[in-house]
């Protein structure tokens, strides 16, 4: 396995001048930027002395685009030109839209094009453009206040995010004129915030409630070299849904009906957001809801009857702690850290009922907001070759295997799922036919056994493989996956040295469900994928018989065979020939094998010719 070293010992005892760097923290609700000044690494706040960035844009119709808070505030006025939370749909394609959770309140632009554009007064924008803004607004605020042009930059992504959603992140950066170091893991950032890079070994479980996002990831750390082992969540799962379960209780407890009031549930969602972070210190708070003419009520929250509201969530994000450790075959009791990540952490019963999960403390001396910018800003300094200790090496996991069609339309997995990234598998394939010239390769993803019930990524045909007999030529295959999660595919005939490779770079990407569908589906279907496996395999077989020994009775079937001879193997060609397109394969098998006895004498004597052949006017003695 190739693991990627990113800094080389003795590096830093070159002098070198300062490079400015920065982490980024592109949230789906809040951004943040943070750098290391002085050995330091510090979040950087704006002209009024904010943090964090609302990941809100606004295009009005005269071509001013605003970000952030002064975005924010217009969101309520201009909901169509205000966009927020596009995270969601980075690196998606249309029709995945259609299955994506939870609501998106875009007004999609009516195109073909496979990426979705998203209609606004400045006329379509796409989900990059729009991250590219929260970019290039951090941008200027970090150079504003470290002093010059930064040199480079890491940014954050979900463990989860797949290959799609990860380069559409890229291009955002590319688009806001940053030049990406490298993308991040969240969690792993975060444990690089609290310094657990340092430490020796040890599994961390890093749990991060955010806005509108759950996820869970557990990461293995050993000699420097993280590792996550297993992710898990809910992309629709966060704080906005304690506002609008707030919302909803307080508005019934007024006996108030928002449903034709958009202004009033706007109002409830609004104070009930105030209302939840106010219970993170305060026992109990007051809600007051104004209506109609002026008349107000009153209703009074407890920290009790608010932790009543959002137990069902709670409980929900426990049983994903239980399902990824689960999957990574971690048990709770050998969990040593565990980090708490994103604002929604804040509030005491989430970490209570974390803790109990765990059975021991959480980690979270660092502002929850800032934790994962933080580690992104240590990442960034070390990658521009500020850093004084020695580089860490982060990994990451494959959420999917990958593979390519072999004969049959069977898939061949070169990496299995869950392998760690950066890493380069090859694999040998050869011709089918005599004399075959070229060889399509097709890339897929997924767990299952046949083409169909995979994903295809990509086609590319590799060609001018000089003609030999079937079977001869070396076609080696190569699956490269980047530390970023990007993988290019190249094949290369070894007697020849011709190739060809493909950089695989869907435009759209797969969504979690769809990942979960088709993880559940190979274990569902193992039985009868191994049925269906076995039927190819042999059909394959059965075909390259029929082939071999059609091109051998055509070149010596004449001289080396009497016509009865021919007419019994002919026989049993016809016999393979009428059921090896059918599903049975044990009668496949049978024919095969019987064919291959009927033609044993023929092929004898095709291999006593060739030796004679070879050795008219040699000595016996010659050869030994
Ligand atoms: P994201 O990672 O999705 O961008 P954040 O990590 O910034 O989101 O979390 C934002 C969420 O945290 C919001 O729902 C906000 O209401 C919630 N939040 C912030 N502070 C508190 C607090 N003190 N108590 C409860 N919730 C809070
Ligand atoms: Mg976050």
């Amino acid at each position: 396995m190739a693991l990627l070293q990113i800094s080389e010992p003795g590096q830093s005892t070159v002098p070198h001048e300062h490079r400015l760097a920065a982490g980024i923290d592109l949230g789906t609700t809040n951004s943040l930027v943070a750098s290391v000044r002085s050995g330091v690494a510090e979040t950087l706040a704006d002209a009024d002395g904010a943090d964090i960035l609302p990941s809100v844009v606004r295009y009005t119709g005269h071509g001013e685009v605003m970000v952030g808070a002064t975005a924010l505030s217009h969101a309520t006025q201009d909901p169509l030109n205000t966009l927020a939370s596009v995270k969601r749909i980075m690196g998606r394609s249309v029709s995945d839209l259609a299955t994506l959770q939870g609501h998106l309140p875009y007004q999609f632009a009516d195109q073909d094009s496979r990426v979705p554009q998203i209609q606004t007064a400045a006329g379509p924008v796409t989900s990059i453009e729009v991250s590219a803004e929260i970019l290039k607004t951090l941008r200027v605020r970090a150079e504003d206040s470290l002093g010059g042009d930064l040199s480079g930059v890491v940014i954050t992504v979900p463990a989860y995010f797949d290959d799609a959603q990860r380069q559409a992140t890229k291009d955002a950066g590319r688009l806001a004129g940053l030049n990406v170091f490298r993308l991040l893991n969240e969690p792993t950032a975060a444990a690089v915030a609290y310094g657990l890079d340092r430490q020796a070994e040890g599994v961390t479980a890093v749990y991060d409630l955010g806005g509108g996002t759950f996820d869970v990831s557990v990461l293995a750390l050993t000699r420097g070299v993280f590792e996550v082992l297993s992710t898990g969540g809910d992309t629709a799962l966060g704080g906005d849904d304690f506002d609008r379960e707030i919302a909803a209780w307080v508005l019934e407890k007024a006996d108030l009906d928002a449903g034709r009031d958009p202004q009033l549930l706007r109002k409830a969602l609004a104070e009930a957001r105030r209302a939840k972070e106010s219970l993170t210190h305060a026992g109990e708070t007051v809600i007051c809801l104004e209506h109609g003419t002026g008349i107000s009520k009153e209703i009074r929250l407890t920290r009790d009857r608010f932790e009543q509201l959002i137990w069902p969530y709670i409980r929900k994000t426990i049983a994903w702690c239980r399902k990824t450790l689960r999957e990574a075959d971690v048990e709770p009791s050998q969990v040593q850290h565990i980090i708490l990540v994103g604002g929604s952490t804040r509030i005491p019963c989430v970490r209570r009922h974390v803790q109990e999960f765990f059975g021991r403390p959480a980690l979270s001396d660092i502002d929850p907001d800032k934790v994962v910018a933080i580690g992104a800003a240590q990442q960034a300094d070390m990658l521009a070759g500020n850093g004084s200790g020695e580089g860490v090496l982060l990994l990451d996991v494959l959420p999917l295997s990958l593979g390519v069609e072999t004969m049959g339309n069977l898939v061949s997995r070169l990496i299995e799922r869950n392998t760690a990234i950066p890493v380069a598998r090859a694999q040998e394939f050869t011709t089918f036919k005599d004399g075959q010239t070229a060889m399509r390769i097709h890339v897929l993803q997924g767990e299952r056994e046949k083409v169909e019930d995979c994903r295809s990524l990509a086609t590319f045909d590799l060609t001018n493989i000089p003609p030999m007999v079937a079977g001869a030529a070396h076609i080696k295959v190569t699956f490269q996956v980047d530390a970023d999660g990007l993988l290019s595919v190249s094949a290369q005939e070894k007697t020849s040295g011709v190739s060809a490779s493909v950089d695989v770079k869907p435009s759209y990407g797969l969504t979690d469900t769809e990942i979960e569908r088709m993880l559940k589906d190979s274990f569902e279907y193992a039985e009868q994928d191994m049925h269906a496996r076995q039927l190819a395999e042999r059909q394959v077989e059965a075909k390259r018989v029929l082939e071999a020994l059609g091109s051998a009775l055509e070149k010596d079937g004449d001289d080396l065979l009497s016509a009865q001879e021919r007419e019994i193997i002919g026989q049993a060609q016809a016999e393979l020939e009428a059921v090896c397109e059918g599903e049975d394969s044990e009668q496949i098998k049978q024919a095969v094998e019987n064919l291959e006895h009927t033609s044993e004498a023929f092929v004898a004597r095709r291999m006593n010719q060739s030796v004679r052949r070879v050795m008219r006017g040699h000595r016996v003695e010659e050869f030994e």
